[in-house]
């Protein structure tokens, strides 16, 4: 297959096979504007170099054959005594990575063509200041030597001479820099600086090649969720020099604003300089627009360009250019990054410009950006003291006092103090304490750690993972790096970062969330808001997956209804049973017969009564989908651990441990070894008798209740954890009971429920469920797929533990690219969806399919299940807008 492209050869679609910098230098060729000549070699000759550690045999004559044609149209040679021609190597990935992977200029001189450049340029000084770079650059990116080297050696250059401007060093001095880089050359390789040119140039492919393992690019691909295999390519391009004279220079120019979206001419200038000056900053740039004063021509012919190239993408678009002797060179252009708000400003900009139409403006805004811009951020401007960085579980930016537990919190809360809960991690237990926090940390866990599903879910700010706290709750202290933190200290914590501050950190309000919480109008005069309106509205008109949200209490379902769900597709009961409830639960599990139990269940029911009231209220008239109540018994019960510990001290001091004794025996006959696959979900209704009647009375006569009212509740009830169609039709009998029997019981008072019919569904979370769910569908009037717990046993993943033991070696490994807890896998645990989903519906035409795991409001899970045909995506409150865009984006 052939390896090398000349820039003529592509074009802008061409960027898995050039990268993006070789497929818009390609287009910018074929659009006639100034790119230096020069080749792109693909990322298939580097995915060979990356798999054997070498390049694929026919690279070599493939590079010939383009050097000879590059050499003829310039009229020059490589290593040529008296007019070298020099190129650089530089890298480009399909996805931009800035700054990731390495590059060498002036490749191609050596202790000859030295001088036939200084002669041919009629400038020794810039002779030598090319050589010299040539060696710092190859020496670090090559030959793997420490920077310093070269940069201590400038910086005594420069004190020897009495100054801090590096344009100061004449042609002698920069000469003996020069020797002065061999020598350390010499020393670190054991060989001389290589002086043939072809030698310097395939050396540095081969590192540009390398570059794509370097510890920084893994490490930003994971972030960016970037595939490891893609490999990068490698673009020889002929030298152009901004470092001639005061008549040439360097620069960068945007098409338009990239952090507000505004159009103009923006971007910075450096006169006499090569490209990496730019971004090292050893000299200031001008702003763009002087240019104009210094170079009218060129700032002329860039402005023309750059109109050209925004009407050519139709995009912002950022460009990297050289003016050698006052002419005008492309290095780079590419659709430029930007802000989240810029990218929904420009979005809609473009179309009221007439350069794009609304699908495609709904195309170029991402949910994660939307994400973004519902937080309160940290003011940038602010002055901080960073004490560790650790993961960004749940974005937000929250300051308080430090706490170490949750009653600490609650007080706290209740005097109206603001706090931040520090914790090893949290359990079902703190809730109480996360829901009274204006922050969670924690120094255990990864993004699915308890806190941080739970904190995102409430679209609390959440840090965890951060390791270098030693948290220690005992003595309410926090040590991290040599600093104390005392309960009751102002921390910050920003969740999208992963920075921890000591002290209070302002914040900025979001605009999109006043929109969305309805107190700011779209027509109000905020462009962003204005923006995110439109695209979100035009999401909503397109869009066939429907958007519900998880909420167990009112205000998160009134919330959820002000950002737009469409009913709650997952109201979790277990929370319902902890706090001040969970000793009657406790009782009940624990009961001796049958009165006890009873006595439990009583005390419970008009508790879930009273919270169903609320639920169905706040969604009156939208679905409402309660699931039985799901978690491990163990939640539930005292530690077996401690109450081992009460009944060895009351016994050693010969007291009578009374009732621990008792409880501990219960304790110790519940215990399981794997919870999460244990005595839970459906089989936990089964087996503890009069539960799941007593939840479906709760629910039935809050229904009763509310229509009497005159209101239109519509609960469904969802039966989790089912892996056999007879534990589904066992409960379903259950329940259809108790709806008669509440109905029997409300006929007289004229609220009777026998026409409202109660929709009777079932989790599909387990991979049984999917490959059966033909048979499931026969007791099912809808599915909802819990993506958590089908990943947890399709993967044999333990949710709460793998993020800490291994995901980060799995991550590196590149087993993948995103946690599938976090982002559908598509292959396995989608694979087995789709199975459910269309066994399901072969069964039965009508059931209606849902998601309510957490990878319902991650959008590229968003977009599997929209293509797999479900009807509607359930997530979080804060999620909601990020789902209907999404959800729109699907269609597109
Ligand atoms: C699931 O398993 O995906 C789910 C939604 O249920 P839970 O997270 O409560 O187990
Ligand atoms: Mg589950």
């Amino acid at each position: 297959p052939k390896l090398v492209y000349d820039f003529a050869e592509g074009n802008k679609d061409m960027k898995e096979l050039l990268g993006g910098k070789g497929a818009n230098l390609a287009e910018m060729t074929n659009l006639d504007l100034p790119v230096p000549p020069g080749f792109t070699i693909s990322t298939e000759a580097c995915k060979v170099f990356l798999a054997t550690g070498s390049v694929p045999p026919e690279l070599a004559d493939e590079i010939d054959h383009h050097v000879d044609s590059l050499q003829q149209k310039l009229g020059k040679k490589l290593g040529q005594a008296d007019d070298p021609l020099l190129v650089s190597v530089r890298s480009g990935a399909a996805a931009s990575m800035p700054g990731m992977m390495e590059t060498v200029l002036n490749v191609g001189l050596n202790d000859d063509s030295v001088n036939g450049l200084a002669h041919q340029s009629g400038n020794p000084r810039f002779a030598w200041d090319a050589y010299r770079r040539l060696i710092q650059m190859f020496g670090k990116t090559v030959l793997d030597m420490d920077g310093d080297v070269f940069e201590d050696a400038i910086e005594a250059a420069k004190k020897a001479k009495g100054t801090n401007n590096d344009l100061d060093l004449d042609a002698d001095d920069l000469k003996a820099l020069v020797e002065t880089f061999k020598a350390a050359v010499q020393e670190h390789t054991g060989r001389e600086f290589p002086q043939d040119p072809r030698e310097q140039m395939d050396l540095a492919i081969e590192a540009v090649f390398g570059s794509w393992n370097a510890e920084r690019a893994v490490l930003y691909r994971r972030q960016e969720r970037i595939a490891t295999d893609l490999g990068t390519a490698v673009n020889i391009c002929s030298m152009v020099f901004g470092n001639l004279g005061m008549d040439s220079g360097t620069g960068v120019a945007f098409t338009r604003d990239p952090s507000s979206g505004q159009p103009g001419v923006y971007g910075d200038y450096l006169q006499n300089a090569q490209g990496e000056d730019v971004v090292a900053g050893i000299r200031n740039t001008v702003p763009l627009a002087e240019l104009e004063q210094l170079d009218k021509t060129s700032y002329d012919d860039l402005m023309a360009i750059m109109a050209k190239l925004e009407g050519h993408y139709r995009d912002l678009c950022d460009i990297e250019f050289t003016v050698e002797r006052g002419k005008l060179w492309m290095l780079q252009t590419r659709v430029g990054k930007r802000t989240a708000g810029a990218a929904f400003r420009i979005a809609t900009s473009l179309i009221d410009e007439g350069m794009i139409d609304i699908d495609e403006a709904l195309r170029r805004v991402k949910g994660a950006q939307l994400a973004q811009l519902m937080f309160p951020r940290f003011d940038s401007d602010a002055e901080t003291d960073l004490v560790t960085k650790a993961i960004g579980a749940s974005p937000g930016a929250a300051s308080g006092k430090v706490v170490f537990t949750s009653a600490a919190a609650v007080e706290a809360a209740d005097r109206g103090e603001k706090v931040i809960l520090v914790r090893r991690e949290t359990n079902p237990d703190d809730l109480h304490g996360m829901i009274a926090a204006q922050g969670i940390l924690t120094s255990r866990g990864g993004k699915t750690s308890h806190a941080a599903v739970v904190a995102r879910g409430m679209g609390k700010t959440c840090v965890c993972g951060a390791e270098e706290l030693d948290v220690e709750v005992a003595a309410g202290k926090i040590l991290v790096n040599g600093t104390t933190i005392n309960a009751g200290d102002v921390i910050s914590i920003d969740g999208t970062t992963g920075e921890v501050f000591l002290g209070e950190v302002p914040v900025v309000p979001s605009p999109v969330v006043q929109y969305f919480e309805g107190s700011l109008a779209p027509d109000a005069g905020d462009e962003l808001v204005a923006a995110v309106h439109r695209l979100i509205t035009h999401a909503d008109e397109i869009r066939r997956l429907g958007v519900r949200t998880n909420a167990d209490t009112a205000d998160d379902a009134s919330r959820a209804r002000r950002f737009g769900a469409e009913g709650i597709g997952l109201c979790r009961t277990e929370h319902m049973f902890l706090g001040e409830r969970r000793e009657a639960v406790e009782r009940l599990i624990l009961a001796d017969d049958a009165e006890e139990r009873e006595a439990a269940l009583a005390e419970l029911e008009p508790l879930q009564r009273g919270d169903f009231l609320e639920l169905l209220t706040a969604m009156d008239g939208l679905p409402v989908t309660i699931r039985l109540i799901d978690p491990p018994l163990h939640e539930f019960l005292p530690s077996m651990e401690e109450l081992a510990v009460k009944v060895a001290i009351a016994e050693e001091r010969g007291e009578d441990p009374g009732r621990n004794k008792t409880l501990l025996a219960a304790v110790e006959r519940l215990h399981e070894q794997n919870p999460m696959l244990g005595l839970r979900g459906v089989r936990l209704g089964l087996v503890v008798p009069g539960l799941f009647a007593m939840q479906v009375r709760a629910i039935a006569s809050a229904a009763a209740e509310l229509r009497k009212q005159g209101k239109d509740p519509r609960p469904e009830i969802m039966i989790p954890l089912v892996g056999a169609v007879q534990e589904l039709q066992l409960a379903r009998d259950e329940v259809n009971a108790v709806l008669a029997e509440v109905d029997r019981s409300t006929e007289a008072d004229g609220s009777r429920g026998v026409e409202w019919k109660t929709p009777i569904g079932t989790m599909i979370e387990l991979p049984r469920a999917a490959v059966i769910a033909d048979q499931i569908a026969e007791a099912a009037d809808f599915f909802s797929f819990g993506t958590n717990d089908l990943t947890q046993t399709t993967w044999g993943f333990s949710r709460d533990d793998v993020e800490g033991a291994f995901f980060s070696r799995y991550l590196e490994k590149g087993i993948f690219a995103v946690s599938p807890f976090e982002s559908i896998d598509r292959e396995g645990v989608g694979a087995l969806v789709r199975t459910g989903a269309e066994r399901g519906r072969a069964a039965k035409p009508d059931l209606k399919l849902g998601i309510c795991g957490e990878h319902g409001g991650d959008p590229d899970s968003i977009h599997f299940f929209h293509e797999v045909g479900l009807d509607y995506v359930s997530c979080s409150p804060f999620r909601i807008p990020v789902a209907r865009l999404e959800a729109g984006r699907a269609t597109l």
